[in-house]
């Protein structure tokens, strides 16, 4: 049976920063993904703050041009605001930069990275079941020192070492449509997308457009996402899928013995917008230095734990608590066109870089 140091499941944008940052401090890595092609299908807005955003929204993380200042050939357009757009057409818009990837190459990108740094990768490899150090998976059986589930929402692997795994997800369909878009993000709410938005994120030659809901009962995701295509003319779609976002806020607990758990599948995803892609990275970062000091210098690996909090903690809650006072004015389009008109864009504002809508 092969051995390694650090076996890591998931081979996102989570489990590569993980692997990369363990790999480089010369740890024998291997990580495994269940698909045949990493990123695909994009299940994503596939939207990016930019660097000099997210050390303003998230300013105790330190160095993050280390993990966002990425190659120009894969930045598919940059953008500078962000629109909201109530259920009666009002606007609000707010300057925001940020840049669209195309998560096929960009997860791709992190996963090269991650090899060239020493790991091992196993595509079209399932995780199955995992019993002490010994990871069973359906290719074989691996054995490791370190476990990393970074194996997105529904993580089997946080199931299977005992840990609370995520208990609210908000159902997601997208798809990309052609076409000439202004740099600018589109958020649209209301019955458009109960619970939830529909997005027009603009890409090079067309867009990301897509919508998330929190509805139970029988409802048509298709069926919507048809109505907001017609709604807003945007022609026909392509390369559809679906997926979920995890929206209940971090797991309890993320380190148990020697499983540490990181990205989606912690649940470290900013619940107002859905955005996870910068937080995995950095909270992947964290989990890859926090292991090869627990090689080099026997550190607990409870201090993942205790790091990601301090960094991104105090961000994370503040955007449960916005989406849970959402929650409450999105019931119905007449107390949500309210809600928006009394926090106009500055709180609007506010919400989207994870601070409380409502000074402290
Ligand atoms: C519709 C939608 C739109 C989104 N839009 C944005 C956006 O615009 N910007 C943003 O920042 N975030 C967005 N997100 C969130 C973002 O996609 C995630 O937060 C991010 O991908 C998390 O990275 P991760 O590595 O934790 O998980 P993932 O990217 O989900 O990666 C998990 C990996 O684990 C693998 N895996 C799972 N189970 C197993 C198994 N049993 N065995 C082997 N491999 C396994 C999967 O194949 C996958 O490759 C969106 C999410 C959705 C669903």
């Amino acid at each position: 049976m092969n051995e390694y140091d650090v076996v890591v499941i998931g081979a996102g944008p989570a489990g590569s920063s993980t692997a990369y940052f363990a790999a480089r401090s010369g740890l024998k890595v291997l990580m495994v993904d269940q698909r045949n092609a990493i990123g695909e299908p994009v299940q994503c807005g596939e939207f990016i703050p930019s660097t000099k955003e997210m050390e303003r929204i998230i300013p105790r993380v330190k160095n993050q041009k280390e993990l966002f200042d990425i190659d120009d050939s894969l930045i598919k357009m940059r953008t500078n605001k962000i629109k909201f757009i109530s259920p009666k057409d009002r606007e609000y818009e707010m300057d925001f930069e940020g840049f669209t990837v195309d998560r096929r190459y960009f997860d791709k990108y992190l996963a090269k990275k991650a090899t060239d740094a020493g790991a091992e990768l196993m595509i079209g490899t399932k995780y199955l079941s995992l019993k002490d150090n010994v990871i069973k998976l359906d290719k074989g059986e691996v054995k490791a020192k370190v476990i990393v589930g970074a194996d997105g929402f529904k993580s089997n692997v946080a199931k299977d070492a005992g840990m609370e795994v995520n208990h609210v997800l908000c159902p997601c369909m997208l798809g990309q449509v052609d076409g000439d878009f202004e740099p600018t993000v589109e958020m649209f709410f209301g019955t458009v997308a109960p619970g939830g938005y529909a997005w027009v994120i603009p890409k090079e030659g067309g867009a990301n457009v897509g919508l998330g809901i929190q509805k139970t009962g029988n409802v048509s995701l298709r069926n919507m996402l048809n109505d907001f295509l017609k709604m807003r003319k945007l022609g026909k779609i392509h390369d559809l899928s679906a997926g979920f976002v995890p929206i209940s806020g971090p797991i309890p607990q993320t380190v148990k013995g020697n499983v540490m758990i990181v990205g989606d599948a912690a649940g470290q995803v900013m619940a107002t917008n859905g955005g996870g892609i910068p937080i995995s990275m950095i909270c992947g970062r964290i989990a890859g230095n926090v292991i090869s000091e627990y090689f080099k210098n026997k550190v607990p690996l409870t201090k993942y734990e205790e790091e990601w909090r301090a960094n991104v903690g105090t961000e994370l809650e503040n955007a449960l608590d916005t989406k849970r006072m959402a929650d409450k004015a999105f019931k119905r389009n007449f107390t949500l066109e309210l809600a928006m008109k009394l926090m106009g864009s500055k709180r609007m504002e506010r919400a989207i870089n994870c601070k409380p809508i409502f000074k402290k």
